[in-house]
């Protein structure tokens, strides 16, 4: 097991893997560590409703496109999770799990990548933990004080446990127009954002917007994805929409033992708070490689670390390439990040 290699992987979703495709096309030697028991990284927890915002055959990862899923024209995250254990399997990719990465450091050429499984030793790592284990709420006045419910989107299933009850849920972006549609459904649901929620055209969807992101990101002219607006209006906002629920209001000032308080005074009891306030990118075990480091972006040129020339970080957001953080995207960042190692190892 534990050895040594060209190249180690830290995290086998999506970005992982898609490096694991490059990664054997050149014929390096790779494994690739992943922390889960199975296949299919963040996708195997996302809510039960979630979807992909865009058709399967605008999310391939490279070599192998994402198949149809019957009667759905927009994928659930399970189709996503047997695809990406599928293609794994299809091209036979080096993932050993359940490992996890406690802690990469340098020694002389090398870096060590430590492990509860043991000690790997590698010239390049690549760093593809995403950020579905680093939910990040605001530190907001009396989140102490609360007697009800709070719970970030990673804790978030399915709006049954809410039946009936008060809910306020927080958030500008897709999670929260998503959840807010889902949770209304079955609760009397309040939606707050910092600002107000801006809205794609219906027409929208993840082929437009990789498209304007890859158009953006070759220097060309136009606004960029953010121009369009915060949230896409896959079906169920959409519904909502036109159930009349999608209106969010501003912030509340702080909580209260029994709800929200505005800024105007008023309280607004509540029984759940659901914080949909995004997520924070995975590096904890690169804290001794990057001793400047603090929770955060990582310096890259590409997605090349600045201050540790062995180290690339793949998927984490457009800080590490445009749309990386996607499936399409996935694969176009993880080419370049290949390439590149291939061109140091043989160089
Ligand atoms: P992950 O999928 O999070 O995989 C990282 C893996 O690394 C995990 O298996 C994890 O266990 C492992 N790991 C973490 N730390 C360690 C460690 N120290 N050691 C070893 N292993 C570790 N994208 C789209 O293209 N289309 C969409 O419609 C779409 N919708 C989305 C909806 C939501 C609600 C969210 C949150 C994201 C969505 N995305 C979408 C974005 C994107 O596809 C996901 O965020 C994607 O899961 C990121 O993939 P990843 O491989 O970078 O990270």
């Amino acid at each position: 097991m534990p050895g040594s290699c060209d190249v180690v992987v830290v995290g086998g979703g999506q970005g992982g893997l898609a490096a694991g495709y490059y990664l054997r096309r050149a014929g390096l030697d790779y494994v690739i560590l992943d922390a889960q028991s199975e296949p299919g990284g963040a996708w195997r927890h996302g809510w039960d409703s979630l979807r992909l915002f865009s058709p399967a055959e605008y999310s391939p990862l490279p070599g192998w496109g994402m198949p149809r899923q019957e009667g759905e024209d927009f994928p659930t995250a399970g189709h996503v999770v047997d695809y990406l254990r599928a293609y794994e399997q299809r091209y036979d990719l080096r993932v050993r799990r359940p490992v996890r990465v406690h802690e990469v450091w340098r020694t002389g050429e090398r870096l060590v990548v430590e492990t509860d499984a043991g000690r790997w030793l590698a010239r390049y790592v690549i760093s593809a933990t995403g950020s579905w284990e680093c939910p990040y709420v605001p530190d907001i006045p009396g989140r102490g004080e609360f007697a009800g419910r709070q719970l970030h989107t990673v804790n978030y299933t399915s709006p049954a446990e809410f039946r009936g009850q008060r809910v306020v849920v927080v958030g500008g972006g897709n999670s929260a127009a998503q959840i807010l549609a889902d949770v209304s459904r079955v609760a009397e649901a309040t939606w707050v954002a910092l600002r107000p929620a801006r809205f794609m055209p219906d027409d929208v969807d993840g082929r437009v917007l990789f498209g304007v992101a890859t158009r953006k990101a070759a220097g060309g002219a136009g606004g960029g994805v953010s121009d369009l607006g915060d949230i896409v209006m896959v079906p169920s906002v959409r519904d909502a929409r036109d159930r009349g629920v999608l209106h969010s209001r501003p912030m509340f000032v702080r909580l209260t033992e029994r709800g929200v308080r505005w800024a105007d005074g008023a309280e607004q009891p509540c029984e759940a708070v659901i914080w949909c306030t995004g997520f924070q990118a995975n590096l904890i075990h690169l804290a001794s490689l990057l001793p400047g480091w603090r929770q955060g972006e990582v310096a890259t040129e590409g997605t090349r670390s600045v201050d540790e020339a062995c180290l690339y970080l793949l998927g984490y957001g457009d800080w590490t390439g445009p749309a990386s953080a996607t499936l399409v995207g996935a694969g176009r960042t993880s080419k370049a990040t290949v390439a590149d190692i291939a061109s140091r190892l043989r160089g």
